[in-house]
């Protein structure tokens, strides 16, 4: 049966890291939502230019247009035996939206890891953050950083800095985390899916734990 996968944490945390280092030893698709919105900016698509006026600003895009972009991305045969979803849901609506949609392929959430950092070394993760314009993969300058500066070791691609990684966006965007997405650990934890990864630790020891954890699931 496919397994669907919800990456919880803040900005920062290491959800994106993480769901490349994993996704492939457990043939699972990485959807990511942030990626998405950049790929249809990219494109100068519709829907990338309505994201972009959110994502600026550190806000949330809204959940009618984000679902239905997810509900279109889970639907191709790619992700067939399932998903590791990073930065979706961000809100409770978001998380009644997935479990209906999962339902729809007589699937369901198998697991919520939540990866918790505080807020004070989730600046120094962002501003230090260099992200890869093909793939989305991401490195740091400190703590992982590529082999050869300003370029992904995984595709060759020039890596940049997000707009939105400015310590003032950054702010905002912690604020709308706190606010808007952290009761969907309440959400999660009230039904069982929940599990807690000190994300604090090395990006190689958080990847044990989580494929420890996906492995039971
Ligand atoms: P998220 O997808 O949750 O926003 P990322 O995976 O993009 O987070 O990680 C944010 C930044 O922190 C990146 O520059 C990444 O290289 C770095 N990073 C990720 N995990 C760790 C870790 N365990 N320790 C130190 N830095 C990390
Ligand atoms: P990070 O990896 O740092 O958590 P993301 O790449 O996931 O950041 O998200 C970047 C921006 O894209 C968010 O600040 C928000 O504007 C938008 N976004 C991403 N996912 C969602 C979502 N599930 N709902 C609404 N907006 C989203």
């Amino acid at each position: 049966m496919a397994k669907y996968i919800v990456l919880l944490g803040p900005p920062g945390a290491g959800k994106g890291t993480q769901a490349d280092l994993i996704a492939e030893k457990f043939e699972l698709q990485h959807v990511s939502t942030g990626d998405l919105f950049r790929e249809n900016l990219k494109k100068m698509t519709d829907l990338g230019k309505l994201a972009q006026t959110f994502m600026s600003k550190g806000e949330l895009v809204p959940d009618d247009v984000t679902i239905a972009m997810v509900r279109e991305r889970l639907n191709r045969t790619d992700c067939k035996k399932g998903a590791l979803l990073d930065g979706f849901p961000r809100t409770p609506s978001q998380a009644d939206a997935l479990a209906d949609m999962l339902s729809e392929f007589k699937s369901k959430v198998n697991l919520v890891p939540y990866i918790f950092v505080p807020a004070e070394a989730l600046i120094e993760r962002l501003s230090g953050r260099w992200t890869c314009k093909t793939g989305g993969h991401v490195f740091h300058e400190k703590y992982n950083p590529p082999r050869m500066p300003g370029v992904c070791d995984l595709d060759g691609s020039e890596l940049y800095q997000r707009d939105d990684d400015k310590a003032e966006t950054v702010k905002n965007r912690i604020k709308v985390y706190n606010e808007q997405t952290t009761p969907l650990i309440e959400y999660y934890r009230s039904r069982n899916l929940l599990v807690e990864v000190d994300g604090t630790k090395s990006i190689d020891d958080v990847s044990k734990e989580l494929i420890s954890l996906v492995e039971k699931a």
